[in-house]
């Protein structure tokens, strides 16, 4: 299958030892080998100068790796310059020419190349990004998202293999934002080439892509599809960039079959070996992990409610805020301290305010365990 694919798609781009070192000697990207396979959805993610612009615009070919390759299928782009390599990029800054109406921007590239009969194609791509009817404005009359679609079908009537995506949504404010994402990812299914789109936010990143790369610190911390990272983070790090987690630090103190028993203080709590990204040895230590919306909470005088085989902590509400859709409460306690918890779709207990005494209970299921030498900040 994998020359069908090469052919349909061009490929997986496959960085291999890639790095970049800028003439200041700062190091941007260390050594690092990913694979972005054919037709995916890729999402580089990670907050402000871990090098995710960098490792994009390696691949671009607009700045040149101090070590590594870049291939696309298989070919080694390395050493071309971007006109020459399959792939075309996005910016935040649409950079639209603003004297030429719509139609004429999308059929920019192909009139470059000397293309002179555009017209089905430019109407073909208007019609993918939804624009058939404002062929014929400037894109000053245009909102944001319209003209970051524009950017769109101008970089694909070029046919990339892949498309990049360089916080292409940064500038639009949060509601066209969450149109914007998913109207991407319909294009993307669409065309079917790759994109790979470089994002600081965590929910982008888990709307749009099939796999997310996490990047910190010049390198990728880990890499999976969305439901995977966020159930199955392997570090504090990532655990916290996609989401609030709470920790519990453990000692495991006996294992039957597939469940540890870890021992926290003077409680007892359960974890699955195959939810831990640390040894397991009996005598060892882990970071026990829970997300907030995992956990139920109620009243200590219902503490008899709560099923038997549940993880349970006790403490007391030091915060309590009604949000809507969910009721977030912060929880200290001995072994809870800082605990938020999220319940949702449940009878609000008015009991439930901040000095009151608490269970936190939840299925042993739901923990992840982490190696316990990292800061949990
Ligand atoms: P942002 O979202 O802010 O763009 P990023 O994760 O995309 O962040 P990069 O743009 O790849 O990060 O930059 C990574 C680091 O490299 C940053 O600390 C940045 O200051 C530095 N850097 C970027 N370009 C250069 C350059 N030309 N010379 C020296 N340092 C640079």
């Amino acid at each position: 299958t994998s020359s069908s694919t090469a052919t349909e798609h061009g490929g997986d781009v496959r960085l291999t030892g890639i790095s970049k070192t800028y003439d200041n000697g700062f190091t941007a990207v260390r050594p690092l080998d990913l694979t972005v396979p054919a037709g995916s959805f890729f999402a580089l993610l990670g907050a402000s100068g871990c090098g995710k612009t960098t490792t994009l615009r390696m691949i671009a070919g607009l700045e040149e790796p101090t070590t590594g390759t870049v291939r696309l299928g298989d070919q080694d782009v390395t050493g071309l310059p971007p006109y020459k390599r399959p792939v075309n990029t996005v910016f935040q800054s649409y950079a639209l020419f603003p004297h030429l109406d719509i139609f004429e921007n999308v059929a920019f590239g192909l009139r470059r190349r000397g293309i002179k009969s555009v017209k089905k194609q430019v109407e073909e791509m208007l019609d993918l990004v939804q624009l058939g009817e404002q062929a014929r404005k400037k894109p000053h009359q245009l909102s944001g998202g319209q003209q970051q679609r524009v950017a769109v079908a101008r970089a694909l009537i070029n046919h990339p293999q892949v498309l990049l995506l360089d916080e292409p949504l940064g500038a639009l404010d949060l509601k066209l934002r969450r149109q914007m994402q998913l109207e991407l990812k319909r294009i993307q299914t669409e065309v079917g080439i790759t994109f790979i789109h470089v994002t600081h936010d965590q929910e982008e990143a888990m709307t749009m892509a099939d796999t997310v790369a996490v990047m910190n610190a010049g390198t990728v911390e880990q890499l999976g599809a969305p439901t995977d990272l966020y159930e199955n983070p392997r570090s504090t790090f990532v655990a916290n960039f996609l989401g609030t987690s709470n920790f519990v630090s453990c000692e495991i103190s006996g294992r039957g079959g597939d469940e540890l028993t870890l021992t926290a203080g003077d409680g007892k709590l359960a974890l699955f070996a195959d939810r831990c990204s640390a040894p397991t040895t009996t005598g060892g230590k882990l970071l026990l992990g829970v997300r907030p919306e995992k956990i139920s909470i109620v009243h200590a005088d219902d503490a008899a409610s709560v099923p038997v085989g549940r993880n349970r902590l006790t403490g007391r509400i030091k915060d309590s805020s009604f949000i809507g859709v969910s009721t977030q409460y912060v929880v200290e306690g001995p072994l809870c301290d800082g605990f938020e918890v999220y319940a949702q779709n449940v009878e609000r207990d008015p009991r439930l305010v901040p000095g009151a005494e608490v269970v936190l209970h939840w299925n042993p299921a739901h923990s992840f365990g982490l190696d316990a030498t990292q800061d949990v900040e």
